[in-house]
């Protein structure tokens, strides 16, 4: 969560600044703030809300300079407000921190700092950072020294980035648990960056150092010094920027959402094409796990969070059905503090887009602490969650800057089923015909989802009907509890609408009672052995007159005739159907929000990659 972005170069500031913080905006966008030096001289400007109201203080001319910092805020302590916007600084203005993370001891650091006589105009936990500076450097020690004296200080997950008028060639940094980059731009530039994630200097940035736990240092014009406690890197592994400007540009898409939909057929032929050859052999290169460790595995836990967690029932399934592999599906907030029984057969697996998400991290680290293997699913293979694994599976996904995950969760969902038909391959469970059945039937997906997205006409049908109800309840069995449980999260995410997944054979238990001519069902009922079952919940919704929009399989004619709407999807194998079914409901929500004129790429008080537990 929030944004950091830092400068040291010829190109103008303010816009580097500015350009870099609004591609970070998916991180949070309750406040901006941006302190630039000029002659060695701190100015900022900060306003509350989205970047544009930054933009409009900085058309005074003259908030130029030749160093800077930027923030985008995602708040924790303090509500939003200009007050409360990033950078901070020290009494004098001589130095100005941005942050990302929390403090957790900030009030012991403020009450130490108060007493000295150090007077705090903001609420945040950030504002100790600036005078905890201040006061090492007051106390004899240079600015190097004091900036790491006063980190060793701070508990908590932090990336920091600062600026001072005494060093004004340089740009100071630490990392502690929230993602952070160095880069450099064309070697005849001579200009360096700081950013929380890579969107935020491309295409300026040609080359990048990922910086891990417990890096600081500073970067100067091209060139930087990184420590790990107080020794100093004597090599450096900077590596080439590959990701392509169009890979995080909206192109001529109205929102990331609406383009992000769109490219799934792409991402899931690149990972078919990359995971299985001719002869139907799955193929996870990058994992290191041999097939020695993987055939004694006795359980499975996925923990993962919001959407990853979705993907993560859907593969504790494929997992059961396919290896026949107990397995557990939990929430990585709650699986880190429950203390699970496990025994040291566990294999715990770690779901996150962006690799940096606070909770599943830690429970990464709590499944380490028990002297477990963890295998993670990430976006991102430079981030902490990749690093911290034993082995890792890339999702091939490509940068997701839509706050509503889509192309991520159809990635997850794709590969956690192409992982477990490489597992009961090692195990010898799935029978040969059934694999290849399934394979044979995957690689027809991309051209099926690709005719899902080219007719939008019943999508948005349904989406002008939701637009105006304050509740809707989504349901679906088996494979598809899970598709329910996203389509739910979807739309209230970014529509604001109430919604609910359910497991069909639960509805009859205590949600059944929220139906009404105003609360309608999503019902997910594609082809298949719970195809009937889930007709039955759906005929209970009609008794008590709520409205059906049902999403099924091309030509059922019978649950056509008992629906108020329906999407056709076309037809595949149960499993495999939620990554058929998550098309409509991820367009459903979309239009839906924006038919109620909400901002889809940047729902109110969420934010990309949640790096706070
Ligand atoms: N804890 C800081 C604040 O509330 C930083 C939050 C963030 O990561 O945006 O301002």
């Amino acid at each position: 969560m929030c944004g950091i972005v830092g400068y040291i170069g010829n190109k103008s500031l303010d816009s580097v600044l500015l350009v870099g913080l609004k591609k970070l905006e998916y991180r949070g966008y309750d406040s901006a703030g941006i302190a630039i030096l000029n002659n060695d001289e701190i100015s900022i400007r900060k306003s509350k809300g989205k970047i544009i109201s930054l933009e409009e203080k900085l058309d005074a001319k003259g908030f130029d300079g030749h160093a800077g910092i930027g923030h985008t805020r995602w708040a924790t302590h303090g509500e939003p407000s200009t007050k409360n916007a990033h950078p901070h600084t020290n009494s004098t203005g001589s130095i100005a921190v941005v942050h990302n993370g929390i403090i957790e001891n900030y009030v012991e650091l403020k009450n130490m700092l108060s007493e000295k006589g150090y007077v705090f105009v903001s609420e945040t936990d950030t504002e100790t950072i600036p005078h905890l500076i201040d006061s090492e450097i007051q106390s004899g020690k240079d600015v190097k020294q004091a900036f790491y004296d006063a980190i060793q200080k701070l508990e908590g997950k932090f990336a920091i980035a600062m600026i001072c008028e005494i060093e004004p060639d340089r740009i100071y940094f630490a990392r502690n648990g929230a993602p952070l980059i160095a880069a450099f731009g064309k070697k005849s530039a001579s200009e360096s960056f700081l950013a929380s994630d890579l969107p935020a200097i491309i295409p300026l940035a040609k080359e990048v150092t990922y910086l891990k736990d417990g890096d600081w240092g500073y970067i100067q014009a091209g060139t930087l010094e990184i420590y790990q406690g107080e020794k100093k890197y004597e090599n450096i592994k900077i590596e080439p920027i590959l990701i392509k400007e169009e890979e995080v540009n909206k192109g001529d898409y109205a929102h990331f959402m609406l383009k992000e939909i769109y490219e799934q057929p792409d991402i899931m032929q690149k990972i078919i094409d990359q995971r299985i050859d001719s002869n139907n052999r799955i193929f996870f290169n990058e994992m290191l796990f041999q097939n020695d460790y993987l055939s004694k595995i006795g359980r499975v836990i996925i923990q993962a969070c919001g959407t990853s967690l979705n993907a993560g029932l859907i593969g504790k399934l494929y997992l059961e059905n396919f290896c026949k592999l107990t397995t557990d599906a939990d929430f990585s907030s709650e699986f880190r503090y429950r203390n699970p029984v496990i025994g040291g057969d566990t294999l715990v697996v770690g779901i996150s887009q962006s690799g940096e998400t606070a909770d599943t991290l830690a429970g990464i680290h709590e499944a380490k602490a028990k002297f477990l293997k963890v295998l993670s699913f990430v976006n991102n293979n430079n981030s902490s969650i990749a690093r911290e694994s034993n082995a890792v599976i890339d999702l091939m996904a490509g940068p997701e800057i839509g706050v509503a995950s889509t192309k991520a969760y159809t990635s997850e969902v794709l590969s956690l089923f192409l992982f477990s038909i490489y597992m009961s391959a090692i195990r010898w469970v799935l029978p040969k015909e059934e694999k290849k059945q399934l394979l044979d039937e995957i690689k027809s997906l991309p051209s099926q989802i690709a005719s899902i997205l080219k007719n939008l006409e019943p999508i948005q049908e349904i989406s002008n009907y939701l637009k105006d109800v304050s509740s809707a309840l989504f349901l679906g069995r088996t494979y598809n509890y899970a598709s329910a449980l996203e389509g739910a999260l979807k739309l209230k995410e970014i529509s604001y609408i109430h919604a609910s997944g359910y497991a069909g054979g639960e509805f009859k238990h205590g949600p059944i009672a929220l139906i009404s001519e105003e609360v309608p069902s999503i019902v997910i009922v594609p082809q298949g052995e719970i195809r009937k079952k889930t007709i039955s919940n759906l005929l209970e919704v009609r008794a008590r007159k709520g409205k059906i929009i049902s999403i099924i399989t091309k030509g059922d004619d019978e649950v056509k005739d008992i629906s108020d709407f329906f999407v056709e999807i076309p037809e595949l194998s149960e499993p495999l159907s939620p990554l058929l079914t998550a098309i409509p409901m991820q367009l459903i929500a979309y239009f839906t929000a924006v038919y109620r004129g909400c901002d889809v790429d940047k729902p109110r008080n969420l934010a990309k990659s949640v790096t706070v537990e």
